[in-house]
């Protein structure tokens, strides 16, 4: 019994530090995607083009910024 179940938390174990090395990987491929804050209302934006669509929808009136700007 007590065997079976050093196994399962070893197995436990092993299973934390694999989602762990995954979670990181997304971490990291999610830090590639620009993350846009709007200058005019502070909203956050997946990315540049949600800007624009953002920018055409609620403040017509100016320019976009570039998505240069953002990085
Ligand atoms: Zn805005």
């Amino acid at each position: 019994m007590v065997r079976g179940a050093a196994k399962a938390i070893a197995q436990e174990r092993n299973a934390k530090k694999h989602s762990g090395k995954d979670k990181k990987s997304e971490i990291g491929a999610g830090a590639k995607a620009l993350k846009v804050t709007c200058p005019m209302c502070k909203l956050q934006l997946i990315n540049h083009h949600q800007l624009k669509d953002h920018y055409a929808s609620k403040h017509p009136k100016e320019t976009c910024p570039p998505a240069e700007s953002f990085q």
